[in-house]
């Protein structure tokens, strides 16, 4: 089921066209990530899905609302991350979410929301004193305090250290796992492959490929290579006359075997059936990086 729709969208400023003709749909209950590098146009993407910008052309739909139109009911079933700068330095943690909370009709209890975030001691902590981490936390809460049934993150691990990187990513499935939809704008590899249940790939504007992580480095990437040092005599041409192989090489005494499907499984049964054994046996897997390599020309990764 869709609870979010666009279609054709398209947004200029002036003369530059930020978005140009993005089309997508997020399910509900899933982490859908929009991934691409800065300037390809996620952040206008979203803001006119959260309704802050009116699209040039196309349409939107969340929940089965116009976000422009329906201003009103999108806001009750959307949750904004904000932007760090948003918040007075001054405002004390429980003052900003008790503010947020008195936006809506029904909103979640702040404290349990703190506690679960790992705020809880935080409460009455002036804004300006606490970590990268700690505000994107708080950030996070006042995306989560209306109790919407979307919550848009955008760039919501950029500047953190390691550590709170991946304990936001473990925050961010608690979401998910919630029943909340979430929609993540990121320009990290490692961050939509680790999260994302299905993603988008925005470059200059379009939507060049939306499927599962797994399945855009399956279709774009060259594949895997399985490399491995047979301990007897092997003749190549019981390799390469496998579906699975697209390729056979021989660097010295190593072997090195591309494809696709289960090559490993593929190609360790044809040694076990002519008794040879495999040592230093490796596989090396495409990554995200080489699929976006693949479908934009270039690398996301600076
Ligand atoms: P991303 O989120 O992928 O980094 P943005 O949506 O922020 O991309 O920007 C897309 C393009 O639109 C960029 O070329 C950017 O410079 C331009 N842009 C973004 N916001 C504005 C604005 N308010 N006025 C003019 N140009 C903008």
């Amino acid at each position: 089921m869709a609870i979010i729709e666009v279609t054709d969208l398209v947004k200029r400023y002036g003369r530059t066209v930020a978005v140009d003709g993005v089309s997508f749909t997020v399910d509900e209950g899933e982490i859908f990530g929009v991934l691409g590098p800065n300037g390809a146009g996620k952040t206008t993407t979203v803001e006119c899905v959260e309704g802050l910008r009116s699209p040039d052309g196309g349409t939107i739909r969340v929940a089965g609302f116009d976000p422009r139109a329906d201003r009103a009911r999108v806001r009750e079933v959307l949750g904004a991350q904000l932007q760090q700068s948003e918040l007075p330095d001054r405002i004390r943690v429980g003052e900003a979410l008790d503010l947020y909370a008195s936006f809506y009709p029904d909103p979640a209890d702040w404290r349990d929301l703190l506690d679960v975030l790992g705020l809880g001691k935080h409460v009455r902590a002036e804004y300006r004193t606490l970590s990268g981490g700690q505000k994107q936390r708080v950030s996070i809460a006042l995306a989560l305090v209306g109790k919407p049934r979307i919550a848009v993150l955008d760039e919501l691990t950029t500047g953190l250290d390691p550590q709170a990187r991946r304990d936001t990513w473990s925050l961010v499935e608690q979401v998910r796992d919630s029943g909340v939809t979430v929609v993540l704008v990121t320009h990290f590899m490692e961050e939509a492959e680790r999260l994302c249940d299905r993603l988008a790939v925005i470059d200059a504007g379009r939507v060049v490929a939306i499927d599962t992580p797994a399945g855009l480095v399956e279709k774009n990437s060259a594949g895997q290579r399985v490399r491995f040092r047979p301990t007897s005599e092997l003749d190549p041409e019981l390799l390469r006359v496998l579906p699975e192989v697209t390729g056979v090489e021989r660097h010295g005494p190593q072997f090195v075997v591309s494809g696709t499907g289960n090559l490993l499984h593929a190609v360790t049964s044809v040694l076990a059936r002519n008794q040879i054994t495999a040592a230093e046996l490796r596989v090396e897997q495409g990554d995200l990086d080489d699929a976006f390599l693949h479908l934009t020309g270039k690398a996301l990764s600076e």
